[in-house]
């Protein structure tokens, strides 16, 4: 059997700040479903490693108990790094270490120190999905130390978010993909505009709600609350704007209000990796108004697929709102088709899985 065709074992280490299915992890948690669902459907074997309570959606699943990590974006760029007592993010390597000679690699998930600490003390290859931009000293240093000792190992979602730790030139970039099936096409939206993220400071809802009230234009809200005094604010801010919070969603559920709408805003106040929301929207066939700012920026086509606007204002984001006849809903969709279906996405990581496997085959 050739190496390019020899099938991997691989073991996928998720995201320690929220159990998969929660909405806590963001973005990752769709990524790391996609990626392994696709890999299995290619014939490699697949385990994932989860804290407890975890949602397996059919995927072979370990769940490992302990406490969950804090998020990095909560933490300034200085903090020292934190671990709370019976870590689920140690246990899970822990876990890791002791089963890694069943695999040919593991893959990591988690936006944190440690795994990037515990590279070199594994036998087995360890490939690491950076799932968001430079945000703590500590953890640019042991990223940047581990891409120079591991070439090809790091891999970022966009050029944006590489540049933000000065790796642009290094390593791979691998943009998601999703399972366009779970996303229907809709010609004829609803007067209304959706709103799609965690609800957290670095996502900008408040400017997405300030647009929906001088437009008069009904915003539907989906995503996980992550910062309740940040959402009491908003709330008490725009009490006459026309939002709806719907909660947070399935996929399912969220793309049936989502490809009703007639556009989708999106208004980080930070350096987006990616954006899957960006991706699903375009699936639905409704373009994307973003700052241009971060990962998105190399997702939607500007005045094709929707619209990038100056970042943090408000007037860019009702400007746009105002063009949005000029945006044909089927070019979204093709977007979509073209570049960021699960074949896609399949492809693009089972040949940076190769290439950090390969000294390891070849023995
Ligand atoms: N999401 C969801 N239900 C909701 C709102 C959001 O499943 O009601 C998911 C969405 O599918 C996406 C993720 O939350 O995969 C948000 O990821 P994104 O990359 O846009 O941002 P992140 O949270 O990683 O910064």
């Amino acid at each position: 059997m050739s190496t390019s065709t020899k099938l991997l074992k691989l073991l996928f280490i998720s995201t320690p700040v929220g159990h998969l299915g929660s909405g806590l992890g963001g973005g990752v948690e769709l990524s790391l479903y996609n990626v392994a669902q696709e890999m299995i459907r290619r014939g490699h074997q697949l385990q994932i490693v989860a804290p407890a309570d975890s949602t397996g959606n059919n995927l072979p699943l370990v769940q490992i108990p302990g406490n969950l990590q804090i998020i990095a974006q909560s933490q300034s760029r200085t903090a020292p790094i934190n671990m709370p007592e019976n870590s689920v993010l140690a246990n899970m390597w822990d876990y890791a270490r002791q089963v890694q000679n069943n695999y040919d690699l593991i893959v990591n998930f988690a936006y944190d120190w440690l795994p990037f600490y515990l590279t070199p003390f594994f036998d087995c290859p360890i490939a690491h999905l950076v799932s968001m931009g430079s945000l703590s000293n500590a953890l640019d240093a042991i990223i940047k130390q581990i891409a120079s000792q591991f070439p090809g190992t790091i891999g970022f979602h966009t050029q944006t978010q590489a540049e933000t730790f000065a790796l642009k030139q290094q390593c791979p970039i691998l943009s998601n993909g999703i399972d366009l099936s779970l996303y229907n096409f809709c010609t004829q939206p609803k007067h209304q505009l959706a709103w799609v993220g965690r609800i957290a400071p670095e996502k900008g809802l408040e400017d997405a709600v300030a647009a929906s009230q001088i437009t008069n234009i009904p915003l539907k809200i989906m995503g996980k609350i992550q910062d309740d005094l940040y959402w009491q604010k908003i709330c008490q801010d725009y009490p006459n704007a026309p939002w709806e919070y719907l909660g947070f969603l399935s996929t399912n559920q969220m793309q049936q209000v989502v490809r009703e709408c007639k556009a989708s805003l999106m208004t980080p106040h930070w350096i987006e990796a990616f954006g899957n929301v960006a991706i699903e929207s375009l699936a639905c066939g409704v373009p994307v108004i973003c700052y241009r700012r971060g990962g998105p920026v190399e997702i939607i086509q500007d005045s094709k697929t929707g619209f990038l606007v100056e970042p943090d204002s408000v007037t860019g984001l009702v400007n746009a709102i105002a063009r949005l006849d000029e945006i044909n809903r089927y070019t979204c969709r093709h977007q979509a088709e073209t570049e960021f279906s699960l074949s896609a996405l399949g492809d693009r990581f089972e040949k940076w899985f190769y290439s950090v496997t390969l000294d390891k085959i070849l023995l």
